[in-house]
């Protein structure tokens, strides 16, 4: 861990890892501990294609919040699908202009249904799409589903563009081949 956190952001390879752990045997399942248990951001040439089969990667001390860590890549994107790719908490999709840091864009994670703390599973079932800003608690996540009636008023209020919009997501989500008269 210390020699990860002294190379942060440089490339280090397998035989500098085993080096600085004495020479362990077991120093890959540490690494595995430190990025499955710990939730340390230890990239490895599965998570990138310029890195090599004995290079790791650390970018950053942060460590991923303790749901996020083993959840496999196949259950995280039939959740994403299945949410349209659209936070279930705040309605912004992946992409969007992120209303906190108008640098970045809207950036999805996996968020629990029921909570991993009162017995929730890993399972997609159990899993939603949320963006990191209402994940880290930065929105008001008690915002309650618009009711139809609102939701349908508001759209017929928008902009015909804005309702081309509408249009072109929910065709989108549904799967649909939709398009707009003019
Ligand atoms: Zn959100």
């Amino acid at each position: 861990m210390e020699y990860f956190l002294q190379n942060l952001g440089k490339i280090v390879e397998s035989k500098d890892i085993q080096g600085a752990s004495g020479g362990a045997v077991e120093w890959a399942r540490r690494v595995r501990e430190l990025r499955n248990e710990d939730g340390y951001q230890i990239l490895s040439h599965k998570d990138r294609a310029n890195l090599k089969p004995n290079q790791y990667l650390m970018e950053t001390s942060k460590r991923l919040p303790s749901f996020a860590r083993n959840i496999s890549k196949e259950t995280r994107a039939r959740v994403l699908e299945r949410n349209g790719f659209t936070c279930q908490m705040c309605g912004l999709a992946a992409g969007d202009h992120d209303p906190f840091n108008a640098s970045r864009t809207v950036r999805l994670t996996m968020g629990h249904i029921i909570d991993k703390s009162k017995g929730g599973s890993d399972t997609a079932e159990n899993l939603r799409a949320v963006c990191t800003n209402c994940n880290e608690g930065l929105q008001n996540t008690s915002l309650p589903k618009p009711d139809r009636i609102h939701l349908l008023s508001q759209i017929r209020r928008a902009t015909i563009d804005d309702q081309k919009a509408v249009l072109d997501w929910l065709a989108e989500k549904f799967n649909l081949e939709i398009s707009a008269k003019d």
